[in-house]
C-alpha cells in the first residue's frame, strides 16, 4: 500500500464489534477478567489500551517499522528510548539538537553516568574524533533544530554498523511522510507527534518505532515501567490528525519554499536556512533521503533590533513555542526551543539572537508574505 493510502486505511480502524469507523476512546484504566486462568488481551491501560494499540498499529505502518509505541510527549519518547542505555555507555549526539533533548542529556542522563559527546553530524569526520571504546549509540536530528543542518543518514548508519553502535533519529521535522529513517537502516526513530503528525496544536504526544524485536521489547519495558503513555483521548486525536498528514504537509511545504524564496530577497535578512533551497548546505544529501525541504524555515536578521521589531509586529500568525500546526508559527529559538542551552554554547552552535524559526501552516501564501512584509518593512 502506498503511503497516503496507509494514512487513511479505515479498514484497520473499524471497530470489530459495532462497525464504528473510528476506534472508540476506551476511557478505562482497567479491564475485567472473565477467566482468572486466562487473562484477556488487556488488563491495565498503562500496559496496553485498545485506542493506543490502534494508534500504534497505524504508527508502525507509516514508519515502515514492525513495532511502534505512543508516549505522552516527544520528550517522553526520547527519554524512554535513551533509558535503554546503561551506566558507563557513551552516546554521540547531533550538535544542535532540540533544547529539551539537550537538557535531558546534560541535566538528567548525565546523573546516571551515561556520557554524551555533542558533535556537528553534518561533518561525518567529527564522529571518529569522539568515538570511544564505550560508545554505544549515535543520536541524529536531521534537519537539525533550528539551523536545519543536514546529516547523511545512510553514511552515519554505515559508520554505526561498522562500530556496532545503535542509531536513533529524531524525525520530528520531517515526519514519516517526508523521511522514513527506518528504511535507511536507522534502528529507532523517535518523533514529537505534537508537531506534524498531530498537526492541530491540540495535543502533546510522542512516538518511538523500530523493526528490531529485541529493541521493541526494551522500549516496551520502559514504556510500561515509567508509564509515560499516551492517553486514550489523545491517542484518538492523534489517529485523527494522522489521516491528513499528507495533504497538510503538501500545502505547508509548498508555503515554506515560497516563503524562503521571498526572505532571500530582503535587505534586512542576512541568512535563510531551508533544505529545499538548492544553495542550502547538504541540499543534495537531504534530497537523496527526503521527499522535499519540509515546512520549517529559519532566517537571521542583520540586527537584533529588527528581529525584536518583527516578532512584536508580525500579525496573522502565531508567535509561540512549537511547530507543525495548521497555523503558521513563528518562534524565537533563543527564548523558546533553545533557551535551555547556555548562551555561550548556543552561540558557538550558531544559534544567534537574530535567528527566527517559522513553521509554515496552511494559510494562503500571499497572506503570509503580506503579513511578513508589513512586519519587516513597517
Ligand atoms: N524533538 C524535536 C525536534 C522538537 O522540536 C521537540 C519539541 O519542540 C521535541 C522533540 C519534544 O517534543 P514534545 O514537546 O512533544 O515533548
Amino acid at each position: 500500500m502506498n503511503f497516503e493510502s496507509k494514512l487513511v486505511n479505515a479498514e484497520n480502524l473499524i471497530d470489530k464489534s459495532t462497525g464504528a469507523v473510528n476506534v472508540p476512546i476506551y476511557q478505562t484504566s482497567t479491564f475485567h477478567q472473565f477467566d482468572i486462568e486466562n487473562f484477556g488481551e488487556y488488563d491495565y491501560s498503562r500496559s496496553k489500551n485498545p485506542t493506543r494499540s490502534a494508534l500504534e498499529e497505524v504508527l508502525k505502518d507509516i514508519e515502515n517499522g514492525k513495532y511502534a509505541f505512543a508516549f505522552s510527549s516527544g520528550m517522553a519518547a526520547i527519554c524512554s528510548v535513551l533509558s535503554i542505555f546503561n551506566a558507563g555507555d557513551h552516546i554521540i549526539v547531533s550538535g544542535d539538537v532540540y533544547g529539551g533533548t539537550y537538557r535531558a542529556i546534560t541535566k538528567f542522563f548525565s546523573r546516571f553516568n551515561i556520557e554524551f559527546s555533542f558533535v556537528d553530524l553534518s561533518n561525518l569526520s567529527n564522529i571518529k574524533d569522539v568515538l570511544k571504546k564505550n560508545t554505544k549509540g549515535i543520536y541524529i536530528e536531521t534537519p537539525s533544530n533550528p539551523l536545519l543542518k543536514i546529516t547523511d543518514i545512510r553514511q552515519v548508519v554505515k559508520i554505526a554498523k561498522r562500530n556496532k553502535l545503535l542509531t536513533i533519529a529524531d524525525n520530528t521535522f520531517m515526519s514519516p511522510y517526508l523521511l522514513r529513517p527506518l528504511e535507511l537502516g536507522v534502528d529507532i526513530v523517535v518523533s514529537s507527534a505534537t508537531k506534524f503528525l498531530g498537526g492541530h496544536s491540540d495535543i502533546i504526544a510522542g512516538v518511538a518505532a523500530t523493526r528490531d524485536e529485541n529493541l521493541a521489547k526494551e522500549i516496551y519495558n520502559v514504556q510500561n515501567t515509567f508509564g509515560a503513555i499516551l492517553s486514550p483521548n489523545d491517542s484518538f486525536l492523534l489517529l485523527r490528525g494522522i489521516k491528513t498528514l499528507k495533504v497538510r504537509l503538501d500545502k505547508a511545504t509548498s508555503n515554506a519554499l515560497e516563503l524562503s524564496k521571498y526572505l532571500k530577497t530582503l535587505d534586512k535578512v542576512s541568512k535563510v536556512y531551508y533544505p529545499g533551497l538548492k544553495d542550502h548546505k547538504g541540499y543534495e544529501i537531504h534530497k537523496s533521503q527526503s521527499k522535499n525541504g519540509g515546512a520549517v524555515v529559519s532566517f537571521e536578521f542583520k540586527s537584533k533590533e529588527d528581529t525584536i521589531d518583527f516578532l512584536n509586529n508580525i500579525k496573522g500568525v502565531l508567535v509561540s513555542v512549537s511547530l507543525g500546526g495548521v497555523e503558521t508559527i513563528v518562534s524565537y529559538p533563543v527564548k523558546m526551543s533553545h533557551a535551555a542551552i547556555p548562551k555561550d554554547e548556543r552561540e558557538a552552535l550558531g544559534i544567534k539572537d537574530t535567528l527566527v524559526r517559522v513553521s509554515l501552516g496552511l494559510e494562503d501564501i500571499n497572506d503570509i508574505i503580506y503579513n511578513f512584509d508589513k512586519a519587516i518593512n513597517k
